[in-house]
């Protein structure tokens, strides 16, 4: 038996007691990380409180869902990073691009995509979306003259650069052709993180990241981001996502807010190991193309140029047309520091053998494979690749 401090005067048995230990909130405590919170249910002080409830504003806390002060403290960061006011953090990057589409997009509106955007963001697209009476074109975010807008264009959606081939576009006159016709501009800025360009400078209106990739660093947590500037944009957000009931664990956005402490300088390694061995790769005559916006003969290298300071350590390469799939896969098998598997941004370095399966705005002459540059010394990294070519 034991007394509750602060509560009424009664004695309780032992398991309720344990269950009713009062503890203060830690306002006062202050260090590098806020913490790892985990509620379902947090308290209000009174009924009032809780009839007062706020499901969009961050001042107080509603329900677990709607955020701890780990998942708060991560979304201020994010919205810091990208230059946005708002963000809220989703349980992937795809769940991101998802929330976007469903609080946006009503039968009979119109969506505008590129033609090689993201693979899982065209599959949630087609399977979803279009049987759901949107109306989706695509373009070629390369010729600002493919982009069809109708009366119902409600949203325009941009990767800078494309996913697997990596063609720059002219970021801000893409923008401004959407703003002129009314529609909303999202940028999936997985591949920018924050750090090769300040996406709001473009005048986009929401910022979707996959912090599964550089924010994260570590390759053992999936998340996404939301981040925009308009409030009454993020509580549609926010309130969709309330109503699909879903949630980022306390866990998982600390480990996110530690990766954020190296993501800079991170990326920096990532960009200056990838472009050494794009470069390395473009010089051997097995491959006919690397495509990588930081190279003079890539498509929309000028535009790279002018908008970003910095590049993702992602890259593609074109193997010549005399090597067929299973010559290229013996090349991918024969890596031993690139491991094969899907996402990227991770400290191990990955690579995949596409082939001809992915989306392009033109036919691939050979076929592809998308290396993701880890943090190994890139030395190290060359001469895995030589060895493996070598099988070739
Ligand atoms: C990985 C990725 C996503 C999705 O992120 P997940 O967290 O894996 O769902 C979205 N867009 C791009 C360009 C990506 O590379």
């Amino acid at each position: 038996m034991r007394r509750l401090k602060g509560a009424p005067d009664v004695t309780m048995k032992p398991e309720t007691a344990l269950l009713h230990a009062p503890h203060v909130a830690a306002s006062q405590f202050d260090a590098v990380h806020p913490g790892t919170y985990r509620a379902s249910s947090v308290f209000f002080s009174s009924m009032q409180a809780w009839r007062e409830r706020d499901w969009t504003g961050k001042s107080g806390y509603v329900y677990g869902p709607h955020g701890t002060p780990t998942t708060f403290a991560l979304e201020a960061r994010v919205a810091q990073l990208e230059g946005g006011n708002h963000c809220l953090v989703c349980p992937s990057g795809l769940n991101a691009i998802a929330l976007v589409y469903m609080t946006l997009l009503k039968p009979g509106d119109e969506l505008l995509v590129p033609i090689n955007v993201y693979g899982a963001n065209r599959t949630f697209i087609t399977q979803e979306l279009m049987s759901w009476g949107v109306n989706v074109s695509i373009y070629d975010p390369t010729d600002l003259a493919s982009l069809h807008f109708t009366k119902r264009t409600r949203l325009v959606w941009i990767e800078a650069p494309c996913s697997m081939t990596f063609e720059y576009p002219d970021l801000p006159a893409l923008v401004a052709l959407a703003h002129e016709h009314g529609a909303l501009v999202a940028l999936d800025n997985a591949w920018g993180a924050g750090i090769a360009f300040s996406p709001f400078d473009f005048g986009i209106d929401i910022s979707v990241h996959a912090l599964t990739k550089y924010a994260s660093g570590g390759a053992d947590v999936v998340m996404g981001a939301i981040t925009v500037r308009d409030k009454a944009l993020y509580d549609a957000l926010k309130l969709c996502y309330m109503r699909l009931g879903l949630n980022v664990s306390g866990p998982d956005a600390e480990s996110v807010l530690k990766g954020l402490l190296t993501l800079s300088l991170r990326y920096h390694a990532h960009d200056r190991s990838a472009r050494q061995i794009a470069e390395h790769l473009r010089r051997n005559g097995k491959v006919a193309r690397v495509m990588h916006p930081a190279l003079k003969d890539s498509v929309g290298h000028a535009f790279w140029a002018r908008d970003c300071g910095a590049a993702a350590g992602i890259f593609s390469v074109v193997f010549d047309v005399r090597y067929k799939q299973e010559d290229v896969d013996r090349f991918v098998d024969g890596l031993r520091l690139f491991r094969i598997g899907f996402s990227w941004g991770g400290p191990v370095s990955l690579a995949v053998s596409y082939g001809k399966s992915v989306a392009t705005l033109r036919e691939l002459e050979g076929e592809l494979v998308r290396l993701s540059v880890g943090l190994e010394a890139t030395s190290d990294l060359i001469a895995d690749i030589d060895q493996a070519l070598a099988r070739l």
